[in-house]
């Protein structure tokens, strides 16, 4: 499947009515600059990251349920979602859904021209979609990990990768997009890889934000594969959290997530709600959930759900 898959991004992609959606809904996870983000996943990725916290929908374009772009367009306007000001496309690696991303943006531009639209991508993809996605999109997310060949292969992807991920960058960059890097440290890779990773990005033009996640959390295969069955150590994540050069600008604001206590069994920690003196309702703490729930428990709260984060790095 991987094969098949990566022969067509880059390409035509997938026809619009092979598009299917395997989650959605509103989100805190993403950087503030496009927070809170209603996501849309969409199924099949041409990669296969062990650690891959979706790998039933990442490996099957047919996983998950056709959306027709009117039907999301309706979903938007439900007042039972907590507000959003972004829509980021997710996956799975949303650009091989590009025939039914070009359906939807110019629905939704008409529709809710106030909507941040995002692409959030693994960036597999050939350079010469650069100025397209930067046009289509008001921000592009993209996750690098590796630097090395042998790494990528070691880790499920091409050993030509890392240096198409550079190449897509750079190009989104040329093309004039806004883009947000996030440089994924794995434990292992550290020297390898996020180290030279973060000069590269220390020698980017362009308007970029970039910013060292160190939040990896050993989910799927990874569990029971040697190295990358942890979380990263924390003088590893002391070290890493020092990488980016100092001149890189860094994405505004962002939560932090204690991803690892989550893990294994994804409860999220007690949250703690509270009224500000502006009349907002304010979480001490974010998690993927917690804005739903409130929405739902009392809707007459929508319209004042704030959030601040624990930590500001
Ligand atoms: S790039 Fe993302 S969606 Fe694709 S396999 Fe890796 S972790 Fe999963």
């Amino acid at each position: 499947m991987a094969g098949g898959l990566g022969q067509r991004v880059g390409g035509e992609g997938l026809p619009a009515d092979e598009t299917r959606v395997f989650w959605r809904g509103v989100t805190l996870l993403e950087e503030h600059e496009i927070a809170p983000t209603y996501e849309l996943y969409l199924s099949g990725c041409p990669l296969h990251c062990p650690f891959c916290a979706v790998p039933g929908a990442s490996r099957s374009v047919r996983a998950g349920e056709r959306l027709e772009p009117e039907a999301l367009v309706e979903d938007l306007e439900d007042d039972r979602h907590p507000p959003f000001r972004a829509l980021a496309f997710v996956g799975g690696e949303p650009t091989l859904h590009l025939p039914w991303i070009r359906q939807v943006v110019p629905l939704l531009r008409a529709q809710r021209p106030e909507l941040l639209l995002v692409l959030n991508t693994a960036l597999c993809w050939e350079r010469g979609l650069a100025p397209e996605l930067g046009s289509l999109f008001d921000w592009v997310v993209g996750t690098v990990r590796v630097h090395q060949p042998a790494c990528a292969q070691a880790l499920g992807s091409p050993a030509g990768h890392p240096a198409q991920a550079r190449a897509a960058a750079e190009a989104l960059l040329d093309a004039g997009a806004r883009v947000i890097l996030r440089l994924l440290a794995l434990p292992g890779h550290l020297d390898c890889c996020a180290a030279p990773l973060a000069e590269w990005i220390g020698g980017l033009g362009g308007d970029l934000r970039a910013r060292v996640m160190l939040n990896y959390a050993p989910l799927g295969e990874a569990r029971a594969l040697p190295g990358l069955d942890r979380s990263l150590s924390e003088d590893a994540a002391a070290g890493a959290a020092l990488l980016l050069p100092s001149w890189v600008a860094r994405p505004a604001l962002r939560p932090l997530f204690p991803i690892p206590e989550r893990l294994p069994h994804h409860r999220d920690p007690p949250v703690s709600i509270d009224i500000d003196a502006g009349g907002r309702v304010v979480a001490s703490m974010v998690t993927g959930t917690i804005l739903p729930w409130l929405a739902e428990g009392d809707p007459s709260l929508r319209p004042r759900l704030a959030y601040l984060e624990p930590h500001a790095r």
